[in-house]
């Protein structure tokens, strides 16, 4: 087999959608699986949907899940240039070089007169195509005599249109679905260069794909309707195909269809990698990184959403995707998205990282609620003790909160429950034998607050639960006495002296 190159091939036309990342994934593992190339191809042909900054932001994007380029990049490869306006002079050549050995046609009907015809096809309930059929009643050069091309080509607007066969049955075989037959009386004769001087996606892609030397197309499902053409396109130029990869469409978790940028909105996940800011609209769409995902967790995720590794895995590092991928384990039907499964993905990565690693990425949610005066260790320690109710790195301080500043109110249904009228002398009495210990730690801590419960017969859970509330302001947190420590000395007795004041 020649050498594994495949291609990640974008259009910039708004933000990667992780069903895109996800093909980024699958060409990555791929490829370096099989010791092959990793291409970034910007496919950007279509000047109408073309949006700013789309093109960075796929690159952030990828960068930030890890996966990488060998080609494509900074200027990486001899194949390039990798973006398709750059390349857009020799197109024409090719297309051309169609229309001499009879797969390619000009077409000179006017946006105007096709525009009618559909009309008319709709208004009898049909659809009209520019077809093997209808193209034998239209203006172009199948039916116009070579002079009259030749003065139209001079005065007006045309386009290159690739010749469907008649009547035929395209075979090709597909890695994932299979032999894949489709006639060509379901096939247009699709435009391969625009008006505008550009060729269409269709013609670009096959020639780069040629010149690139791809030895296999992994992509989504919503291409494999083109990908008889394309079949057609590689005998036409007499090119080899390269070997076809349709990977199945992400659905929707709940009901039918597609996962959309709009299910994220209402059912509250992010479909994008990153938070994008819609230009015209406004509106921000959130994204898996500023949402507080690890990239190696939504990797985990994605890289089994359609693949199936068929063991009792779940957790694969990258390195770990790229030894056991084979398209072969690729799905054919939808893949539903679970966003419950992909914050267990995100648990999970989070228990295994060492808490260095996660104080770093607290780090910045500390600043934001105006802590920067910590201490490494002991925050280390408050991380070691909530991580295990975590799934975001920015949940420990919804868990811990309280070890970084003293409550700012008391949560009423605790204070209802918990604080009795002389729970506020109990605690003070008890801050004052606190006081007393020669070291400030746990288990002294508990032993004297045990000792001064018993001889006054109170109940250890009552004056557990209400002094948690003092130091909480809240029922929750992890074990008192363990807080009680880590706050310190002075902090615990002012609070204490504080919720005493407050809530009499
Ligand atoms: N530019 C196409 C896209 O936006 C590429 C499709 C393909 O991989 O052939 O997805």
């Amino acid at each position: 087999m020649s050498r594994v190159r495949v291609r990640f091939a974008p259009s910039p036309t708004g933000p990667l959608h992780i069903g895109g990342v996800r093909t980024a994934l699958y060409n990555y593992l791929f490829a370096r699986k099989n010791g092959g190339d990793m291409i970034l191809r910007i496919e950007d042909t279509d000047q109408n949907r073309f949006v700013a900054d789309a093109e960075e932001y796929i690159k952030d994007s990828l960068k930030w899940c890890g996966i990488e380029f060998d080609e494509g990049v900074d200027g990486k490869g001899k194949f390039g240039p990798y973006k398709q306006s750059e390349r857009k002079a020799m197109y024409e050549l090719y297309a051309k070089q169609l229309i001499e050995s009879g797969w390619a046609y000009y077409a000179f009907d006017s946006s105007g007169d096709l525009e009618k015809l559909r009309l008319q096809a709709e208004a009898e309930n049909q659809v009209f195509t520019y077809n093997a059929q209808t193209r034998k009643n239209l203006s172009n050069s199948l039916t116009l005599s070579p002079d009259e091309t030749q003065s139209l080509l001079k005065s007006s607007e045309y386009v290159i249109r690739f010749r469907i066969p008649e009547d035929e049955e395209v075979v090709f075989s597909d890695a994932i679905r299979g032999q894949v037959k489709v006639h060509t009386s379901t096939l247009d004769d699709k435009v391969l260069f625009k008006s505008d001087g550009m060729p269409t996606y269709h013609l670009a892609n096959i020639v780069d794909d040629h010149l690139m030397e791809i030895s296999h197309v992994i992509r989504g499902e919503e291409w494999l309707p083109s990908a008889p053409l394309h079949v057609l396109l590689y005998r036409a130029f007499g090119w080899e195909a390269p070997v076809f990869a349709h990977l199945p469409i992400i659905l929707k978790p709940v009901g039918k269809g597609k996962l959309s940028k709009r299910d994220g909105d209402k059912m509250g996940f992010p479909v994008f990698p990153m938070n994008w800011l819609d230009q015209q609209s406004g509106e921000i769409y959130s994204g898996y990184r500023e949402s507080g995902y690890f990239p190696d967790a939504f990797i985990n995720m994605l890289a089994l959403l359609g693949w199936n590794p068929g063991t009792e895995q779940e957790i694969f590092s990258m390195e770990e995707l790229i030894g056991a991928f084979t398209l072969e384990r690729v799905g054919k039907s939808g893949a539903k998205f679970d966003p419950d499964k992909t914050r267990w993905f995100n648990q999970q990565y989070l228990r295994t990282k060492t808490n260095e690693e996660l104080l770093e990425g607290f780090v910045p949610v500390l600043k934001q609620h105006s802590v920067v005066d910590y201490d490494k260790a002991r925050t280390m320690e408050i991380i070691e003790m909530v991580k295990e109710r975590c799934v975001f790195v920015k949940d420990f301080w919804e868990q811990g909160y309280f070890f970084f500043e003293a409550p700012k109110s008391y949560e009423p249904q605790v204070v209802k429950k918990r604080w009795k009228e002389n729970t506020g002398d109990q605690l003070l009495q008890l801050a004052d034998i606190l006081q007393t210990s020669p070291e400030w730690k746990e288990t002294i801590l508990h032993d004297l607050a045990a000792k001064f419960i018993e001889e006054n017969q109170l109940g250890f859970g009552a004056v557990a639960n209400a002094l948690r509330l003092a130091l909480v302001g809240d029922s929750k947190g992890p074990d008192l006495f363990k807080i009680v420590e880590l706050i310190g000395k002075d902090e615990t007795l002012k609070r204490i002296k504080t919720a005493a004041e407050m809530l009499g």
